[in-house]
Formats: C-alpha cells, structure tokens, sequence
C-alpha cells in the first residue's frame, strides 16, 4: 500500500502521541480537520489506525500482520496435505521417472511392502543417474539412488503450515513426507507415510490467504 507523505507524518504522530484526537492530530500539523478526514479515513480502513469514538486515534499497524502469523500457527499439514505418491524400493530408475509425469509430481516417496517410508526420489536425481551416464535405468533400482531414512525430513498431520513451510526452506527441499510414527512389537520405529506437503500446497494457501479465505 502507498502512503503519502501526509499520512506518513499521521502514522507517526499517532505512534507517538496516540491515542489521539483527530483535532489534536490537525493541529500538529498545522491543518484543519477537514483536511485531514480523507487520510485518517484511508489509514483506518487500512487497519493501520484504529479509530474509538471520544478516545481517538491509536496505531494499529501490526495487526494484520500479526493476524497472518496467527493463520500460520493454526493451519495444520491434515487441513492442506496432498494424497502421497510411492513407489516401491525395487522399482526402476526407468519406472519412477514415467510415475513422475504420469502422476505429475516432482518428488517420490520410497516405501517399503508396508508403506513405510524408505527414502525421497527428486527430479533432480533421475537427472543425475541419467547424465550420469547410466545404461542400465530400465534394470537399476530406485533405492540405489534415493535419499534414505534417516535422512529423511519428515513432517506429521498435526504440525502447522508455518513449521512445515520453515522445514522445506531450511532443508531446501521440495516436499516433505507426511508420516504416521509407530513402534512395532519388536520396539522398532516405523514411518507409515499418509500424506505429501509440497510447494505447490504452500503457495495456495498463499492464495488463500491473500483472498482472506
Ligand atoms: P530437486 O533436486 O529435484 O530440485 P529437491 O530440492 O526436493 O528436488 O531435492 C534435493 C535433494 O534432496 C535430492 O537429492 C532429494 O532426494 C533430497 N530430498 C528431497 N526431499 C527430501 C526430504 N523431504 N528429506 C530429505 N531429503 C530430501
């Protein structure tokens, strides 16, 4: 949003003295209150000052912005998540990049017959094993080349967007398996996976939230 110099010059006034009458206000700045009715309109419709009746004036400027960060922290990856897209360990390097465009997803999961996570297949490393000058992608196996447990970034369905978001840059990574943790009767840890978080999630809550949905 574009501020004039003016309302600039309110802004400060109110974060200084506020709250503030709008007659206080005026005459600060050497103006009538008529004059400054338009701004004051504008800044508290923009939510920037917040206007009470007989108290006046205060600075707001924060609270939108606050608002946003609150959605972040309420928006768990259950409410946004995609459908997971898997292969088996003994798939072809050859058959996970046909998935890929078939199921038109940039990132495998890896998972064993139980559906539990073994590893992360990325465009970028079909790329590698096959400039990489590999022949043999029709016979190679997948969990010859993935990124394996436990160097997995992992996400659950009760952590929040914000956290998930902030895994992915961290990481930089694209997408984040979403996982169900259990300890079978051996005491083993397992990682069923029960869902996908990727950029493409995160940028339509983006669109979500700039649409005030
Ligand atoms: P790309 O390399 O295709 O741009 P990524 O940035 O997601 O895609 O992947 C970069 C590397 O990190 C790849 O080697 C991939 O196997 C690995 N990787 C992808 N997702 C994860 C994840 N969630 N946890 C750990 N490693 C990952």
């Amino acid at each position: 949003m574009f501020l004039t110099e003016r309302q600039e010059k309110i802004i400060d006034i109110v974060k200084k003295h506020g709250p503030i009458t709008g007659e206080h206000i005026a005459k600060k700045l050497n103006l009538t209150r008529a004059t400054l009715r338009p701004d004051l309109s504008i800044l508290t419709r923009s939510g920037i000052l917040e206007a009470r009746p007989r108290v006046g004036y205060s600075y707001n400027g924060n609270s939108s912005l606050i608002k946003l960060a609150n959605q972040l922290h309420k928006i768990r990856v259950r409410d946004f998540k995609s459908l997971p897209v898997v292969v088996g360990e003994n798939t072809t390097v050859y058959n996970a990049a046909v998935k890929m465009f078939t199921e038109d997803v940039g990132t495998l999961f890896v998972v064993d017959q139980k559906g539990n996570l073994q590893g992360v297949i990325s465009r970028k490393d079909l790329l590698k094993t096959t400039l990489g000058n590999n022949k043999d992608v029709q016979q190679l196996p997948v969990n010859v080349i993935m990124t394996r447990m436990p160097n997995i970034i992992t996400t659950t369905n009760d952590e929040t967007v914000y956290l998930a978001a902030k895994k992915i840059v961290d990481h930089e990574v694209d997408a984040l398996p979403v996982v169900r943790t259990f300890i079978d009767s051996q005491g083993v840890e397992h990682f069923e996976v029960v869902g996908r978080v990727t950029k493409t999630n995160l940028a339509k809550i983006l669109v979500e939230l700039g649409e005030g949905k």
